[in-house]
């Protein structure tokens, strides 16, 4: 499953990647990856400054002419072989991303290295399957079409959560379209990000197409966001920090593309199949240790199931086994870090005030007491506009709260501001319908949460931002429209200049 090899001999150079090599980082401060099941260092580093950020930003800038010439062909066959580049180095890919986040290594071996794969298979093909416009003469005089083209260099920041599929959901899209780019990962977790550059590499994607550097938000992030050689910034992460990133790049008239935080809500009609909604909401609050964007937060049940509901949920939380990211038989890892532990057991211990602790809401003792641990937490009895119930937590930590009529239930579940996912859970089709129609959410599933695919887009609405990944849609996105005209006439006085000079001709 795992494939183990020692990080810091493979990363001694340094862990900025920039034109094709490894190198340093020119920032003054240093930058320990600790694994955040045992607390250890794994791999020090010396973070990016500016000036890493300037040269990633040039090199990306001299590779954009030959990158964007290529034929699509040319760029889809170096990204076919960048996708099988990536599966050889499954295990390893695998191995380094538990360690860095603390994902069980199932959770990194089963979707994340396979998902990242199937996603650059995806934009290898899709390369060659840009879409637009027919041409056509609309005016009548003229032919028009349309071109699609690349933007530039693109500027991207990542989140720690799932770092390699992060990297391969702003990568791709932007290096299919013809554009380089320079992508930022969180300074917690940069391993996998610099292995996903290599191997692009490897599979002769041209020296500066993908590089990468390693720094904190505010000394790498905000040069990258506010740098003119930069065409266009793509952000994923907290809502918070992506309305500086937007600020920024307005402040430069960038491209901008941005996915935010979330808190999805989960709405259970009184007619579902509760302990599928039972399975769906625990596996759906807990994976990735509920460090989710999508996570299921806000279960609304209706209130004949309520009480089935929230005892199936418990009984299934006790069953989730903690314990050793390499061990595959872990359900649940720590979380990224203790700051983050801290974090979510804060709004835990605050929520104790106002509302009732099923179960969970402590960190674990014996071996994982110096993991960044956290136990699966059932919350009931929150009042909708507390705390626990409005705000992203990113933990695993789920809510249930009952609601009475289905205008109820919709109503709660667009309640907070985000936008970004949501499931409903029935039997009967218009019920589901109707809340396809009106979740406000830029992902709706039916009888399950979580699930994604390659082909289809994934983004949000409202404060979890605009922008969307994977998929054609985000395709588009990282390119530019461009309208062609051309004159069908031969006339030197076309009819339109009446309006300039003379009357009407026929
Ligand atoms: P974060 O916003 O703290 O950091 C995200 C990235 O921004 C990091 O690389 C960080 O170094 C960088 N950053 C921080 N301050 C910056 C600044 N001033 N200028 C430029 N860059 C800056 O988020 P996080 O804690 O790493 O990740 C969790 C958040 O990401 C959650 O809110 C989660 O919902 C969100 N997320 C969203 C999606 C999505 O697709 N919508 C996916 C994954 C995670």
């Amino acid at each position: 499953m795992d494939q183990r090899f020692d990080v810091t001999e493979r990363f001694a150079q340094g862990a900025q990647y920039i034109a094709g090599r490894l190198r340093t980082g020119g920032s003054e401060r240093i930058h320990a990856v600790v694994d955040p099941a045992t607390g250890e260092q794994v791999y020090t580093y010396r973070l990016a400054g500016a000036a890493d950020v300037d040269d990633a930003v040039a090199a990306a800038r001299a590779a954009f002419p030959v990158w964007a010439g290529a034929t699509p062909g040319e760029r889809s066959d170096a990204m076919h072989r960048f996708a099988a580049a990536l599966g050889e180095r499954a295990g390893e890919l695998a191995y380094a991303e538990s360690l860095q986040c603390g994902k069980p290594i199932k959770l990194s071996a089963e979707f994340d290295v396979p998902g990242s794969v199937d996603n650059t298979a995806f934009f290898a093909g899709a390369a060659r399957h840009l879409e637009g416009k027919a041409a056509a003469e609309y005016s009548g005089d003229h032919t028009s079409y349309v071109r699609r083209e690349p933007i530039g260099v693109v500027g991207s920041i990542a989140p720690w959560n799932y770092p390699l599929q992060m990297a391969a959901w702003k990568v791709l899209p932007a290096i299919a379209a013809g554009n380089t780019i320079v992508l930022k990962p969180a300074e917690l977790t940069p391993l996998t990000s610099l292995m996903f550059a290599q191997a692009a590499t490897e599979a002769g994607i041209p020296d500066g197409v993908v590089n990468i550097v390693t720094g904190t938000g505010p000394e790498a992030g905000e040069h990258l966001v506010g740098h003119p050689g930069v065409a266009m910034t793509s952000f994923t992460g907290s809502t918070g920090v992506g309305k500086r990133v937007a600020e920024l790049a307005t402040a430069t008239v960038k491209r901008l593309h941005l996915e935010l935080g979330g808190k999805a809500p989960f709405v259970v009609f009184d007619d579902a199949d509760v302990e599928a909604a039972a399975h769906g909401a625990v596996a759906g609050a807990l994976i990735n240790s509920g460090q989710d964007c999508t996570a299921a937060t806000r279960a609304y049940v209706q209130r004949p199931l309520y009480d089935a509901f929230v005892a199936a949920v418990a009984d299934l939380m006790a069953t989730v086994r903690l314990g050793d990211p390499f061990d595959p038989h872990t359900d649940l890892g720590p979380l990224i870090s203790h700051a983050q532990r801290d974090r979510v057991a804060g709004f835990v211990e605050r929520a104790r005030g106002y509302a009732t602790v099923v179960t969970g809401g402590e960190a674990p003792g014996g071996d994982l007491a110096k993991g960044a641990y956290y136990r699966p937490t059932l919350i009931t009895g929150a009042a909708q506009d507390s705390e626990i119930v409005q705000s992203e937590i990113f933990g695993p930590v789920l809510v249930v709260l009952p609601f009475d009529s289905d205008d109820e239930g919709l109503a709660l579940a667009n309640d907070t501001p985000y936008g970004l996912a949501a499931s409903a859970w029935s039997r009967d089709v218009y019920r589901t319908n109707r809340a396809t129609r009106e979740i406000k959410a830029g992902c709706v599933w039916i009888n399950d949460h979580i699930p994604i695919i390659s082909e289809m887009p994934h983004g949000g609405m409202r404060a979890s931002g605009y922008g969307k990944d994977m998929s054609a849609y985000s395709f588009e996105e990282y390119t530019q429209v461009k309208h062609v005209m051309f004159d069908n006439t031969a006339e030197a006085r076309k009819d339109w200049h009446r309006t300039v000079f003379g009357d009407r001709q026929t």
